[in-house]
């Protein structure tokens, strides 16, 4: 991969994450829980594939002020018991349609703060959830927790462990402590540490760390002493993301002071110096934010073009159903997305009624599909093969995306991209922009006026 500062700036835009096509935008408010309901049962074909649950935790203790996940600040630890009860319903209502042969093959659990929920809560969910879907305990299930290192000792970690958690993700952002005070989160750096140490010992195979350039009172020297203590724990996966400052958007944000914030020239900076060090350290960029070491599954899944894009960022799980339980979450099937209401209150009383609690959803139109196989492809492989595309979806590469190919050409002028007749190939300084790429091929995005799409959306750096 290759650092191009004036390409990475020339292209620096407002765009969708690509972690679903189409993206959330397009979900209606006519995609209602019978529409859930039924999107559930019709996905239970002779070849259905196997099932991914994502559990969203809603509640954390105090407010980052970068924060723009869906969460309710509270220590009112009664709320979380009350929570939990409606998500049962709605993991009872959906077992219920859910073929009893289709395996969980990976589960989720992301916030707000997960390990917000206490041990005993931790262990309830577990066990409602084992005796609800057929949950794969063969080893080679995925089973996932973000921790916030505020809330996990090491001690508890072994708890995590022996609940069946097998991956870890730890959100840190910056180990300066200026910085930590600007965002409202301090977090002693041994805290992330002896988490990392400890989960070496036990059967975590994963350790994921979160970081974030961009944000208040960061510099050069201060994210660097941070990358380089990071590195030197050797976490399996780095995730880096760029701060979106959309004050209008998240209510928090508004605590961050805008002259506090890093220069643009700063932040492509920091995401310069991100890139050189963590590749020179041998991690291997996957893609959008994301770089893991040689032997981690992500760049194995990479490899063996089994890397897909979802919710979660990036999964080795190609081909699953997701399924999505809690407020706010979104589930994904072949040809449909549905989310669930966003209010914990407006969740909780559709539970009660019915035990679905979608809101909104959308279903693929043909089109969608194609477009999204080409999208997923962009950002996981960098790189489309035509006779692919057309062999899945009986369309001539060429003709179907003519438009689309003609729009590429400053890309490829500009060595983004390269085009043969075969294939469309994001080259090494592309890979920075896999979404200016992508979103060449989003059919919204051509629908949609620039004005109107861009406060929705974070910029590429
Ligand atoms: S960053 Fe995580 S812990 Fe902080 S407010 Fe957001 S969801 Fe909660």
């Amino acid at each position: 991969m290759h650092f191009d500062a004036a390409l990475v700036r020339k292209y620096d835009q407002f765009g969708p994450r690509y972690t679903s096509y189409p993206t959330a935008l397009q979900f209606s408010t006519h995609f209602d829980a019978r529409c859930g309901a039924d999107t559930l049962s019709v996905s239970n074909r002779a070849d259905a594939p196997p099932i991914s649950l994502y559990i969203h935790v809603p509640f954390c203790e105090s407010p980052c002020f970068y924060c723009g996940c869906n969460k309710v600040i509270t220590r009112d630890r009664e709320r979380a018991w009350v929570y939990l009860a409606h998500l049962y319903l709605e993991i009872q209502a959906q077992a219920a349609l859910l073929s009893k042969d289709r395996i969980v093959t990976q589960l989720h659990l992301g916030g707000g703060t997960p390990t917000y929920l206490s041990d005993t809560q931790l262990a309830d969910l577990m066990r409602v959830l084992r005796q609800n879907f057929n949950m794969r305990t063969d080893g080679r299930q995925e089973y996932s927790i973000e921790i916030d290192p505020r809330t996990v000792s090491a001690d508890r970690l072994s708890v995590l462990a022996s609940l069946g958690f097998n991956r870890i993700s730890l959100g840190v952002q910056d180990l300066d402590l200026a910085v930590q005070s600007a965002i409202n989160r301090v977090q002693p750096p041994e805290t992330t540490f002896n988490l990392i140490d400890r989960a070496r010992s036990l059967a975590i195979h994963s350790v994921s760390i979160d970081l974030i350039y961009g944000l208040p009172l960061q510099t050069l020297c201060s994210f660097s002493q941070t990358l380089d203590r990071i590195i030197e724990a050797r976490p399996d996966r780095i995730a880096a993301y760029s701060y979106a400052h959309l004050p209008h958007a998240f209510k928090a944000q508004r605590q961050i002071r805008l002259e506090d914030l890093p220069t643009p020239e700063v932040k492509l900076a920091l995401l310069e110096m991100t890139v050189e060090k963590l590749t020179a350290a041998g991690y291997v960029y996957v893609g959008m934010d994301h770089f893991a070491l040689p032997h981690d599954e992500l760049v194995q899944a990479q490899l063996n073009s089994t890397l897909q894009r979802n919710f979660q960022g990036y999964s080795t799980h190609a081909h699953c159903d997701l399924i999505g339980l809690g407020v706010s979450a979104i589930s994904g099937f072949d040809r449909a997305y549905s989310q669930n209401h966003k209010s914990v209150g407006a969740y909780q009383r559709s539970v009660a009624l019915g035990g679905f609690a979608t809101e909104r959803g959308v279903y693929l139109t043909d089109d969608d599909c194609v477009r999204r196989t080409v999208i997923q492809a962009i950002m996981c492989a960098s790189r489309v093969n035509y006779s692919e595309i057309e062999s899945r979806h009986k369309v001539r590469f060429v003709d179907y995306f003519q438009r689309e190919l003609k729009q590429l050409e400053p890309l490829a002028y500009d060595g983004l991209v390269v085009l043969s007749p075969q294939a469309l190939e994001v080259t090494g300084t592309g890979r920075l922009l896999l979404r200016s790429v992508a979103m060449i091929f989003d059919a919204y995005m051509h629908i949609k006026s620039t004005e109107t799409a861009q406060p929705r959306f974070s910029r590429t750096v």
